[in-house]
């Protein structure tokens, strides 16, 4: 029940309809009788500013953030925690004493995901699919796991170089044309295929990751960072390959979980959290 003392979050994002974030914050406050509530703030990216002020001045006790805003959030924020500087991304703000500081808790949630599954990642080659704010998170949480290699594929190749600057200088980092012939040849050598585009997202139009899948070797790891629906297009393919998989919910739920215990200093009910994610999936 909300009450007069009730402390607010949200999520800042467009579009928020597929999010499940809302559902599993809010079962995860129950579970600990927290006075918190949790809330969709549907932003377009030219009114960002504006609702970073918003947010504090209406005492938010901070908020989420997913696509499309996770980067160009940044400038708007009063200080950025060292996990956010490392990934070039935020994910979580929190506002204490009227400062908005912002978290990126993808990373850590990223690799916790891969490691409850017993996904090796260290000496391994890994192929992501997009360069936003999601991938940086999840190329930066593999250089800390000891990842070999990291090979990027995008639509946008003239954004590579720049996206290429910002990430950890002792991981060997090529990016290609997702088109190109290139980035044929190079998913012949991954390990663990990841997508980290929107593409397959129960909102998004009917665009396909160009993946060849003959020339994916048959015991590469194919993962999505999508989690609703919970099996999409890329994971239904690689499955009928005979890939081992794995969806966006585990991330999702540890990502959440360290969000939550920002807010609230709490430890997070991660069972609670997964049971409730199950149950809508
Ligand atoms: P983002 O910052 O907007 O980046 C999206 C990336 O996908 C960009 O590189 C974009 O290319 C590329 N892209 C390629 N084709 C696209 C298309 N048809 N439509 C839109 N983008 C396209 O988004 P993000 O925050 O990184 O999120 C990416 C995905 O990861 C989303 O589905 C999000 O829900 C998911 N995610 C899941 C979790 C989890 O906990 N499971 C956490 C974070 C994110 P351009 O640069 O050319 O635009």
């Amino acid at each position: 029940m909300i009450t007069g003392k009730t402390k607010i979050v949200g999520i800042i994002g467009c579009p928020l309809g597929h999010s499940l974030s809302p559902l599993i914050h809010n079962a995860a406050f129950a579970a600990l009788e927290l006075d918190y509530a949790y809330i969709p703030l549907p932003v377009q990216p030219d009114d960002l500013g504006q609702v970073v002020t918003g947010l504090k001045t209406m005492g938010f006790v901070g908020a989420n953030v997913t696509i499309p805003h996770k980067v160009t959030i940044m400038p708007y924020l009063d200080e950025l925690d060292a996990s956010a500087q490392l990934a070039g991304a935020v994910n979580t703000i929190v506002i204490t004493a009227g400062r908005s500081i912002g978290y990126n808790t993808d990373a850590q949630g990223f690799i916790h995901s891969l490691t409850t599954k017993s996904i090796p990642v260290k000496g391994k080659t890994a192929v992501i699919m997009g360069a936003g704010g999601a991938a940086r998170a999840v190329i930066c949480g593999l250089a800390a796991a000891g990842i070999d290699r990291i090979i990027i594929g995008t639509r946008s190749a003239a954004k590579l170089q720049e996206f290429v600057k910002l990430l950890p200088e002792k991981t060997t980092i090529q990016g290609y044309d997702w088109h190109g012939e290139d980035f044929v040849n190079a998913l012949t050598q991954c390990d663990i295929l990841i997508n980290c585009t929107p593409i397959g997202m129960s909102s998004s139009l009917e665009v396909q990751l160009p993946i060849h899948w003959k020339d994916v070797k048959s015991t590469a790891i194919v993962c999505d960072l999508i989690y609703n629906p919970p099996v999409t297009q890329f994971l239904a393919d690689a499955q009928s390959r005979g890939h081992r998989t794995m969806n966006g919910a585990g991330m999702l739920v540890e990502q959440g979980a360290l969000a939550f215990e920002l807010w609230t200093k709490e430890k997070a009910p991660r069972s609670i959290m997964f049971a409730i994610l199950s149950k809508i999936t």
